[in-house]
């Protein structure tokens, strides 16, 4: 195996998810990612390239700002542990290729609705929207790839996940929003058909244990929503990952 690959797609995942992070608390207050550059969001004191340093800063200051000594979220540093094992992860299985390439950027997209939709409940469309233009120029120019489905196919699947999404949400009346819906649409896009079905049926099944575990734990009342957004992106990174070895497995039990 390539470990000096891996070790440096390690570091590469640590620090992209630094941006991931701006990306997560700039774009839904519609900041610009790129300027001002990175500061305390409590005292505004701009940081300096020691206070930066992917998980290492924030071991070393405790989690807090070295300025005003405010608490810095406990997510800036979990989505940087999370992703640099992802990464390492990911070039284990794709070593340098397109393919690690266009996985790697679906999975921190999937991340940032994830975390986004988490902390705030919802699904930017200037998140949505670009991804899904971005997912058809992937189809037309890339669509050789093993985790690239080809134009007719991608349309196919983001017409199969936006009308199923839209059955679910008119049906169950509100309990999914139309966030949801075209958050759907985006996962068909970037699945294709027909993996889309095992995606969603993956979402409803994780759906389900989440709103059991919830109830159990009364975290939740029976009428409250539950969040299907970062459930939608958990199946959509699990079907990139292992989608076909798990498709695979299943069939081969009967
Ligand atoms: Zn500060």
């Amino acid at each position: 195996m390539d470990a000096i690959g891996i070790a440096i797609f390690t570091v590469l995942g640590a620090v992209i998810a630094s941006f991931l992070n701006v990306c997560i608390d700039r774009l839904p207050a519609r900041q610009s990612i790129i300027s001002p550059p990175s500061h305390c969001p409590f005292c505004r004191h701009r940081l300096a390239v020691k206070d930066l340093v992917p998980i290492l800063s924030y071991l070393a200051l405790r989690g807090r700002c070295r300025y005003c000594r405010a608490a810095i979220p406990r997510r800036i540093l979990w989505l940087e542990i999370a992703n640099a094992a992802l990464f390492g992860y990911l070039y284990s299985q794709y070593g340098a290729s397109a393919e690690l390439a266009v996985i790697a950027s679906y999975c921190c997209l999937f991340i940032v609705i994830m975390v986004i939709d988490l902390e705030q409940g919802l699904i930017p469309n200037r998140i949505v929207y670009p991804a899904m233009i971005a997912a058809v120029i992937v189809s037309v120019f890339l669509p050789g790839l093993a985790v690239v489905p080809g134009i007719k196919y991608a349309a196919i699947g983001g017409g199969i996940g936006f009308g199923l999404a839209l059955l679910v949400a008119v049906l169950s009346r509100g309990g999914m929003g139309f966030g949801d819906v075209k958050m759907a649409a985006l996962m068909g896009l970037v699945i294709g058909y027909p993996m889309i079905f095992f995606t969603l049926i993956l979402s409803a099944i994780i759906g389900g244990v989440v709103a059991l575990v919830l109830l159990i734990t009364k975290k939740k009342k029976r009428r409250e929503g539950i969040p299907f957004g970062p459930i939608l992106s958990i199946a959509t990174i699990v079907t990139l990952l292992w989608g076909g070895s798990i498709l695979n497995w299943y069939l081969g039990l009967f």
